[in-house]
């Protein structure tokens, strides 16, 4: 089969939310405009617990009880981020019991959801064509949650303004804000995970950082619950990328005008609490392939980065990746949707969908 013919085509760009006001008012501003999509999550949320039943042993009553736990670290440290997903619950409609499980999903499955296949790359001004910091990131997730995908302007009382990607339920944490902070997240794989912060909440905060310092502060929480790799581009130039888990972390600088990340850990010291390291191997193909496509061109543009994210070596565990056929419902994912963040434009250029056949469109902060 042809990569074009296993992927939507959508007719139009993935709609944009401007909201702004206290966090209970952003939270119920993006639940009244994405109701449909934060139900529909919900729904292929549930759908996917039923599915996997015979493996995690998790009803949905389950999940809100393992999801209550992780809660109250979220309230002690962010009770801002917890209001916002208050104030998206009663805008769409919705329990925020639910709207917890949601985002605290990866925890309360215990990472049994090995699908979140994400490549985020960066280039700085020594590695582009007009000197522009360029941060880009292909989502791989359920192939269900891609009707979903929505963009949001935020500006909240207390914060810089971000615009960012996210879908459905979930509290956004993959975009830029105007004190020249990018972030981007991928799934890593840590054997020290323990009842926190949630994930998503950590990684929303840091959407709120005025500094590299203040944004890599966030991302080390205390008592997080877990971790991603952050990629974090700041639009002085500054690239790293910041390996976390609950206990551990490790900050990697880009010290060459160039990051990558996929979904394996780059430091020794966090390989060595790396939960089945020979089961991560698309990873690794994924990383090498989009390092090697990156020293390919010395002069970077937009075009030229999402020319790398369209890549179909390793079809379909591909940097487009196209692998929902697999048969297990926790390992079906495939790109919902690939941005460029241009730092120095403070623009987004987003694909819905897999980029090898949706145009990308263009988002101002
Ligand atoms: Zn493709």
């Amino acid at each position: 089969m042809q990569p074009e013919q296993s992927s939507i085509l959508h007719a139009s760009q993935a709609p944009l939310i401007t909201v702004k006001g206290t966090h209970r008012q952003i939270g119920q501003q993006i639940g009244e405009a994405c109701r449909d999509q934060v139900k529909h999550s919900l729904d292929s949320a549930r759908r996917l617990l039923d599915s996997t039943f015979t493996d995690l042993e998790l009803t949905w009553d389950g999940a809100i009880i393992q999801s209550r736990k992780y809660i109250p670290f979220a309230q002690e440290r962010y009770p801002q981020y917890v209001e916002e997903l208050q104030g998206m619950a009663e805008g769409a409609g919705v329990g925020f019991d639910d709207l917890a499980v949601l985002n605290a999903m990866e925890a309360v499955t215990m990472d049994a959801l090995h699908l979140t296949k994400c490549t985020s790359f960066a280039v700085n001004q020594s590695l582009t064509a007009d000197g522009s910091v360029l941060v880009a990131h292909n989502e791989d997730w359920l192939p269900e949650d891609e009707n979903d995908v929505y963009m949001v302007h935020v500006e909240a009382e207390d914060e810089p303004p971000f615009l960012a990607m996210t879908y459905g339920g979930l509290l956004p944490n993959i975009g830029m804000n105007a004190a020249g902070i990018a972030q981007c997240c991928d799934s890593v794989y840590p054997t020290d995970s323990r009842i926190g912060i949630p994930r998503v909440i950590v990684s929303r905060a840091v959407l709120a950082a005025k500094t590299p310092e203040e944004a890599i502060r966030r991302m080390l929480s205390p008592h997080r619950a877990a971790g991603y790799n952050h990629l974090l581009a700041h639009d002085s130039g500054e690239l790293y990328n910041v390996e976390v888990s609950a206990r551990n972390f490790a900050i990697l600088h880009g010290t060459d005008g160039v990051v990558v990340h996929t979904n394996h850990y780059l430091d020794p010291h966090m390989q060595a609490i790396e939960n089945e390291p020979d089961e991560l191997i698309d990873t690794r193909v994924r990383y090498f392939r989009t390092l090697r496509l990156i020293r390919q061109t010395s002069m970077h543009t937009v075009k030229t980065l999402q020319a790398i994210q369209r890549d179909h070596v390793n079809f379909p565990n591909s940097i487009c990746n196209h692998a929902e056929k697999e048969d297990y419902p926790l390992d079906r994912e495939k790109t919902i949707n690939a941005l460029v963040m241009d730092l120095t434009e403070k623009v987004i250029y987003l694909a819905w969908g897999n980029p090898c056949t949706n145009s990308y469109y263009t988002y101002y902060l």
